[in-house]
């Protein structure tokens, strides 16, 4: 008998990967350039010219039996220093190369994390909208994953609500800002209270919290936003970051875990994660890409197509009567639905081939996420449906 949970997991597509394979099909039939796909978070400005200098230097000079070679199974040596000291020196951290897991992405960071400090039982909350795949990965490592309602219009975290789902068998909270699919920001205040509040709570409970966050999006800011590091308001605090947004990346699998050296248990976390990435097979992230986002630390994808595309695409949003919070990062808009049932509002979407993806498998009901990770001239030739969509409901 097969391990029956795995293989429905398997049978089972997120509805947004659904969506991307139905986009597939109507490509194949009616043309590429008129199927208005925003169901994918997968970047279209391409990496930056340093991703391709270096890697043309590594090709050219490096050994080739040391770049297609394993690391150490938490990655080489001198790619988590040069990471650690350039978080250092971005953030005041005082990071080593031992508080560095490498990994194959985000999604690998976020596992491998739940697995190291997660107990049967144990819960995690979270904050809706949130990724779905939280879910999995938390109920894979036997914890329940505990999805808190955000401040509705505004989807900043909601105090009284936390306040409430904190109990004694909180193990972790996992925040991800530039969020995935609204697209919010958490300010500093909003940070240093969440630190605050979860500090407290440690101090009357005697627990460990520990505050995961997820940062694929952390570059993706637009108008000078800032996004507070964790480290600096929380000890207990563990980054899990990835280059597929900000070096548009995605299909390379690279990324990291960063452990914070001030929190007490920093070695037995980081011991943990070890473990976990071993248990899982986790180990030598693709070492090829591990030298390579050594060598580019601080560079980013060109974001401003980003920017001029969220801009676009709001305005005529608003215009057309749709109700949308201006996102301050990522590439993701989360407009409200103009019925109730947002899944019917996707497929209604889909008559005038928009490809939308309900919010409803991120915890949120109401809302559609629209990726507008695509070219500026889709966006524009997009809004006719957008405004027909729109129209179809007066
Ligand atoms: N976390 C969030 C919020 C995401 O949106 C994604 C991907 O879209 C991931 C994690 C997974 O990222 P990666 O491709 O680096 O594994």
């Amino acid at each position: 008998m097969l391990n029956e949970k795995n293989v429905q997991l398997g049978k089972v597509r997120s509805s947004i990967r659904e969506l991307f394979e139905y986009g597939k099909k109507l490509k194949a039939e009616i043309g590429e350039e008129n199927v208005y796909d925003f169901s994918l978070g997968n970047p279209s400005v391409p990496a930056p010219k340093e991703v391709k200098d270096a890697l043309y230097d590594l090709i050219q000079n490096g050994d080739p039996v040391f770049l297609h070679g394993y690391t150490s199974a938490q990655g080489d040596y001198n790619v988590r220093k040069t990471i650690a000291d350039f978080t250092n020196s971005r953030f005041s951290t005082s990071l080593t190369a031992d508080n560095i897991y490498m990994t194959c992405g985000a999604a690998a960071s976020i596992a491998i994390t739940l697995n190291a400090i997660l107990n049967a039982g144990d819960e995690v909350i979270t904050f809706a909208p949130f990724f779905p795949e939280y879910k999995v990965f938390c109920e894979h490592a036997g914890g329940k994953l505990v999805a808190v309602e955000s401040e509705e219009n505004t989807f900043q975290i909601d105090f009284v609500k936390l306040e409430k789902a904190l109990n004694k068998k909180t193990k972790a909270v996992i925040i991800n800002s530039p969020n995935n699919p609204s697209g919010v920001v958490y300010s500093e205040k909003t940070v240093s209270r969440l630190a605050e509040v979860l500090k407290e709570f440690c101090k009357k409970s005697g627990n460990t919290v520990y505050l995961i966050s997820d940062e694929p999006y952390r570059e993706l800011v637009f108008d000078g936003v800032k996004v507070p590091y964790i480290m600096n308001y929380y000890d207990s605090g563990i980054v899990c970051y990835s280059y597929s947004k900000s070096l548009s990346l995605p299909g390379e699998r690279i990324g990291y875990i960063a452990v914070n050296n001030k929190m007490a248990e920093a070695a037995e976390v980081y011991a943990g994660i070890c473990g976990a990435g071993r248990a899982l097979g986790y180990v030598c992230a693709p070492n090829l890409f591990q030298q390579l986002v050594s060598m580019v630390c601080g560079k980013t994808s060109d974001i401003s197509i980003y920017k001029k595309n969220r801009d676009l695409l709001c305005s005529a949003l608003k215009e057309y009567g749709y109700t949308v919070v201006k996102p301050d990062g990522a590439f993701y808009l989360f407009v409200k639905a103009l019925e109730g049932d947002a899944k019917a509002f996707a497929e209604r979407a889909k008559k005038y081939n928009l490809l939308i993806v309900a919010g409803d498998d991120f915890g949120c009901k109401g809302y559609v996420r629209i990726a507008y990770c695509v070219s500026t001239q889709m966006i524009k030739k997009s809004l006719p449906a957008f405004k027909e969509l729109a129209e179809s409901y007066k």
